[in-house]
């Protein structure tokens, strides 16, 4: 097969990734082969190439918003037959005998392995995944949308479900990139209103497209008190910011992987029991309820996709903040 390799971590305009052919994988006795069908293109998948995030596989094929068909299955495999339409998220495995994979939190398994970090992704044209860790896509979203469900769509179905928020109540997000879009369109099938603040004025629009009751910029005040809060942007200033509009009670979630430093001088702004969340990676049960709720309503999902050949000059683009929505590699 076709696959593109990293083999050692530079800036992505160094071009560190190489189209190589290189020997099929095979599947073990529970594993799915998967032709890949589209890809998704992540800033996470910018941080292994450069660097921003440690090596953990070297000759290491990124890419973990993986849709496509099963081209193969191993002897054991029952869940999915060939032709099958699949999906493969960051989440690979886990050891599924820890006090939190045992108590429905595998995403802090400290033996998890994720796709296109641990072990190769979908930068290929066949992908391996144990049928446990594999999504079954609903039929009638095509390939370039199921992509981005498999990892902003997912991390945003487990922020906005960290929030506890539900009917009635009242909703804030900090930035309003693709991963906004799916909350937002979470939170209002749910009948939670949603209030925006976010730099961009394409995001804005966005916002309001998507049914958000109030946009703002981030020196604009929200004119209610929420129930709950996301922060996107990896700004740990906010912190403070957004504590002051949170109702008493109310959550604070923290999604990006890594902040500037947070300092809450006041303790006024954590009590009345509000609480600080961060946000570690996924668990499948995230994936299957959102893909559900994909299933019931299709998202909206902006894409621009690029051919295979272009992987390198589509990163360049998603680094510099050029791609409109998703980027998405087809296959
Ligand atoms: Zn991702
Ligand atoms: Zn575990």
């Amino acid at each position: 097969m076709r696959a593109w390799l990293l083999k050692e971590q530079d800036k992505i305009e160094n071009r560190p990734l190489e189209l190589v052919k290189i020997p099929d994988p095979k599947p073990g006795r529970k594993d799915i082969i998967i032709e890949v069908k589209a890809v998704g293109i992540c800033r996470t998948d910018l941080h292994v190439a450069e660097g921003d995030l440690p090596m953990h596989k070297s000759l290491l094929i990124l890419g973990h918003e993986v849709a496509g068909i099963v081209r193969e299955v191993g002897s054991e495999v029952g869940k999915f037959q060939i032709g099958d339409r699949v999906g493969i998220a960051w989440l690979n495995s886990t050891c599924g005998r820890c006090e939190f994979c045992l108590s429905g939190r595998e995403n802090l398994c400290p033996k998890a392995s994720f796709t296109g970090w641990d072990v190769d992704g979908g930068f290929a044209e066949l992908a391996k995944i144990s049928q446990e860790f594999a999504y079954a896509l609903p039929d009638d979203i095509p390939f370039q949308e199921c992509a981005p469900l498999m990892c902003p769509g997912i991390a945003g179905y487990r922020s906005y479900a960290l929030t506890g928020v539900g009917e009635g109540m009242k909703l804030g997000l900090y930035g309003f990139g693709i991963t906004g879009t799916y909350v937002i369109q979470i939170a209002q099938r749910l009948g939670v209103e949603v209030f925006v603040v976010t730099r961009s004025e394409m995001n804005k629009e966005e916002a309001r497209r998507l049914g958000a009751s109030w946009v703002g910029g981030y020196d604009d005040t929200f004119p209610v008190k929420l129930d709950a809060a996301i922060i996107f942007p990896a700004v740990g200033e906010l912190v403070p910011i957004a504590l002051k509009h949170i109702k008493a009670g109310g959550r604070l979630i923290l999604a990006p992987v890594t902040m500037t430093p947070i300092v809450i001088e006041d303790f006024n702004l954590v009590w009345g029991e509000r609480e600080i969340k961060s946000l570690a990676h996924i668990t499948r049960g995230d994936g299957d309820g959102l893909i559900e709720l994909a299933k019931q309503k299709r998202f909206e999902t902006r894409v621009e996709t690029f051919p295979f050949e272009d992987l390198l000059d589509a990163m360049i683009r998603v680094k510099r903040g050029e791609v409109n929505g998703n980027a998405v590699i087809i296959l």
